[in-house]
């Protein structure tokens, strides 16, 4: 739909060269926002509600040809740029103050090929677009845990879920990618085109350019065994010690990450609700009966409270947190790598695990497998021998409880860094400066300063956990 702005200009800015911003509008098949229009406010909105930033130019991209012109219109004014896939992004880096938001939410078409078990996605999608589209076919490839979460940040970031373990994280299953770079060229990026790029994409987040589609290997997943099982936290220190010691031993096909939270309301049964408890997420690729016996030696460590566990589609799956969590509730969150967990560390989750709000929580995600199974320099993501990307979220819908939920983040993440690695996951990091980043790549942060030194040389692309040009 093209736009029909009243009023296109915006208060103190001033063309310097280049496109006036009505040259620039009429070239769009999607809308150009600023702040005076009436859908400013909802524009600028994105999932996590403690993020209020105030672009001044908004361009909700309708197809490739819009993503140039507004990576054009960007460099031309000098503007700082932000990309925003699903908007999903923790410190709210889809949006920058005072500059141009390059929106690619409106690019959410999926097309599968079942013959080869490859789906093209376009850059703004959700990971509930790709489940549909694929889930027709009984296929499915590595996302995450929400339907809502954008496919374009999870997958540039890395990319860890479900099937991680049977298939790797999201970059494994990357097979190509259309880039727009900051010079405004489209390039194609795979392992024989552009493969500096292929790379560098493979985790190194947003620096690199607009990626406006994404083709991913499929699986054929249809059906999974999975559900929640949680114990009361005196069970802590014993369920957790337990999964620690059988992670390693279990088959790929078995996946399970650790968490600590608040049961919530319905469908929870009555009595348990507003307990504080620690426990299990299941996801079991394989047949029901197998299912049990794999899931019987958790139930033998302590006896759960609850636990519904039991055959469902995997888009069903996917969905399971998405009403609990809707956007616009206040997230504040630290992660880190887990190689090793201790005994020590352990008792540190027991100190915190009363988490603070019923929507605050703790995962300890699985990152082995099939992930430790890609050399550390085969791609961007140098985290191939941890065993878990852990993050520590303090949520609550409440603006008022944002001091609480991001000191018990905090108070939690620190007692616990001690125990961890250096780096993050750089999807679960808050804007926390370049050593953090340059941790979190480890050996091979030098060569993606490289290739960002190759393909964006004046680091037009920085509104992400940047990795800046080598000199
Ligand atoms: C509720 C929730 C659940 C989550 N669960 C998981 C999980 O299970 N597994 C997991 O791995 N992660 C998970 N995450 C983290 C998630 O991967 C990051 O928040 C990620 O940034 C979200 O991507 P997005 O496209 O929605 O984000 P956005 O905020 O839109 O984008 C984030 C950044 O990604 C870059 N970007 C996005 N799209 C593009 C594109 N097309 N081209 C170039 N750059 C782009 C930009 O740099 C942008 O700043 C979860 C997040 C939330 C909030």
């Amino acid at each position: 739909m093209k736009a029909t702005k009243s009023s296109p200009t915006t208060e103190g800015w001033r063309t310097a060269h280049g496109p006036t911003i009505e040259e620039f509008q009429s070239h769009l098949r999607g809308s150009l926002v600023q702040p005076n229009d009436p859908e400013y406010d909802e524009a600028r909105t994105i999932y996590n509600g403690m993020i209020d930033k105030r672009p001044r130019f908004i361009v909700q991209c309708a197809d490739v040809a819009d993503v140039i012109a507004a990576v054009n219109f960007g460099r031309e004014h000098e503007l700082r740029v932000a990309i925003r896939g699903g908007g999903h992004n923790g410190p709210g880096l889809a949006l920058c103050d005072d500059g141009l938001v390059i929106d690619l939410s409106a690019m959410n078409g999926v097309r599968v090929d079942p013959v080869t078990r490859t789906a093209r996605v376009e850059g703004g999608a959700q990971w509930a677009d790709v489940d549909h589209a694929t889930h027709a076919f009984g296929l499915a490839t590595v996302s995450g845990i929400f339907s809502t979460t954008g496919v374009g940040g999870l997958t540039l970031g890395g990319g860890h879920g479900y099937l991680t373990r049977k298939y790797g994280l999201t970059i494994d299953n990357l097979l190509s990618a259309d880039v727009v770079l900051a010079d405004g060229q489209l390039v194609h990026a795979n392992a024989d085109e552009n493969p500096d790029l292929f790379w560098a994409l493979r985790g190194g987040g947003g620096n690199f350019g607009v990626v406006t589609s994404f083709e991913f290997r499929l699986h054929p997943v249809k059906t999974v065994i999975a559900g929640p099982m949680f114990w009361p936290l005196d069970a802590l220190e014993a369920t957790m010690g337990w999964y620690r010691d059988w992670l390693p031993e279990a088959p790929e096909n078995v996946y399970a990450f650790y968490l600590v939270a608040e049961v919530p309301g319905p469908p929870f049964p009555e009595h348990l609700h507003g307990e504080k408890v620690c426990g299990l997420m299941w996801c079991y690729l394989g047949p029901e009966t197998r299912a049990d016996d794999v899931m019987a030696a958790a139930r033998a460590v302590a006896t759960p409270l609850f636990e519904h566990v039991g055959p469902m589609p995997y888009p069903a799956l996917q969905t399971m947190f998405d009403a609990l969590y809707p956007p616009g509730y206040q997230w504040y969150w630290k992660g880190d790598f887990v190689d090793e967990l201790t005994d020590d560390a352990i008792a540190v989750h027991r100190q915190f695990a009363q988490v603070p709000t019923a929507h605050s929580t703790m995962h300890l995600y699985p990152i082995d497998g099939a992930v430790h199974e890609i050399d550390p320099d085969a791609t961007a993501w140098n985290a191939r021998d941890t065993t878990w990307s852990m993050v520590i979220a303090g949520i609550d819908p409440d603006p008022a409880q944002r001091e609480i939920i991001t000191r018990w983040a905090r108070d939690y993440w620190e007692a616990l860094h001690p125990y961890s690695g250096d780096g993050a996951y750089v999807n679960f990091m808050m804007e926390e400066g370049e050593d953090r980043i340059r941790a979190t790549y480890g050996e091979n942060y030098d060569r993606l300063r490289e290739v960002k030194a190759k393909y964006d040389p004046e680091n037009f692309f920085r509104v992400n956990q940047n990795v800046e040009p080598a000199a």
